[in-house]
């Protein structure tokens, strides 16, 4: 990110590291949507040659003297998010919001992330996970944001088993979010979207009904399919400023609104009066950033391993060099209906 709204390439020299920390070089890399909302709508203020990227597998070049147990040579699944293990807010149990509000979040965002030859991982012991053999770095780039922020909007929904979620926005979170829904036991799956790629794996991802926002009122074809009541859980997983409104519309008493979308525009964003009970209508409204850390990217890894989900499915895109990185966030920017999720892939 060369500043608000340009994108570029920049020379830098190789990052040095901190005596917990360690050197990695990509193996394989994935824009973001969040990338998008930094660089073209300066949703988090000016940033000049800023390094992006936050998904990444790597490999480990150099450790500092206090790693005890990542290596040089090992393979690794790099979190989005890089907590400070030993700060106040890990410790009372909110590890993506360690220093700040969203301070886990340091790779594009106050610190170069991983769209680069070199880049550097934080308390490595506790933040890198080795890569199963069984798990491609570009599968397993899939893991360290859309899945754990896709699985943590179920996680945060309170989903009854057997019970109803709605999802709303089906890219790669809403889509991860489903097949979170479905692990955490919910009974009907609505995937609220359009793009037939995306519907697709919304299915293959335990949707078991699809609306389109573009057919009418989601809120009212909720109500519709499900005798008025609405459902026990909506994810927000994409839509604007005004999404919201959609998600309390198609919730009933006792739902969480689980909000894992990125607000990029906007100084307020509209809760709707009525249909939130005046404020009284025992609907809650969750928010959450994705999870890091060494264990969930293990947890996440034992998904793939023991069969219960399979990341691959979504990746539509796969380049080869370092250089189609460009294209590849440009694609992310501009969303063709056949895209999901591009993936850069330097090693195997
Ligand atoms: P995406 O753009 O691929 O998917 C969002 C989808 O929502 C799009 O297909 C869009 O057409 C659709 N949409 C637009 N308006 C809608 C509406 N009214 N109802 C239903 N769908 C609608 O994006 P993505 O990569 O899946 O990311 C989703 C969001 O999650 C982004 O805002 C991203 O920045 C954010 N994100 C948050 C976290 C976190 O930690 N909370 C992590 C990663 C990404
Ligand atoms: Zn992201």
């Amino acid at each position: 990110m060369k500043k608000i709204g340009e994108i570029g390439w920049v020379e830098k020299d190789i990052p040095s590291i901190g005596p917990q920390d360690a050197l990695l070089k990509p193996l394989a890399i994935a824009p973001c949507t969040s990338d998008v909302h930094t660089v073209w709508e300066g949703a988090i203020g000016e940033r000049h040659d800023l390094i992006l990227g936050h998904e990444a597998v790597g490999e480990v070049v150099e450790v500092g003297n206090l790693v005890k147990n990542i290596k040089v040579g090992d393979r690794v699944l790099v979190p989005a998010i890089t907590p400070d293990w030993g700060s106040d807010a890990a410790q009372r149990g909110f590890s993506s919001q360690t220093g700040a509000p969203l301070g886990g979040w340091k790779y594009s965002n106050y610190k170069d992330g991983s769209m680069a030859e070199y880049f550097t991982c934080n308390e490595a012991d506790f933040n890198l996970a080795i890569l199963p053999e069984n798990i491609s770095p570009a599968d397993g780039v899939m893991l360290v944001d859309m899945w754990s922020t896709g699985f943590m909007g179920a996680e945060n929904a309170n989903i009854p088993l057997g019970g109803s979620v709605a999802v709303l926005g089906i890219g790669a979170v809403g889509l991860s979010a489903i097949l979170g829904a479905k692990l955490q036991g919910a009974g009907r799956i609505f995937a609220v979207g359009t793009r037939p790629v995306s519907v697709e794996v919304a299915k293959e991802y335990g949707a078991t009904d699809i609306i389109s926002y573009k057919d009418g009122d989601t809120g009212d074809q909720i109500k519709e399919a499900t005798d008025g009541e609405g459902v026990d859980a909506v994810i927000v997983a994409g839509g604007g400023s005004d999404i919201l409104i959609d998600a309390v519309k198609s919730a009933r008493a006792g739902s969480v609104v689980s909000n894992i979308n990125y607000f990029g525009e906007g100084e307020n964003i509209p809760i709707p009066r009525t249909p939130w009970g005046f404020g009284m209508a025992d609907i809650d409204i969750h928010t959450g950033l994705c999870p890091g850390g060494r264990t969930r990217m293990e947890q996440l890894a034992n998904i793939v391993t023991y069969g219960r989900g399979d990341p691959s499915k979504l990746i539509t895109h796969r380049f080869d060099a370092l250089e189609d990185l460009e294209e590849a966030l440009l694609l992310m920017k501009d969303k063709p209906r056949n895209l999901i999720k591009p993936v850069v892939i330097l090693g195997d």
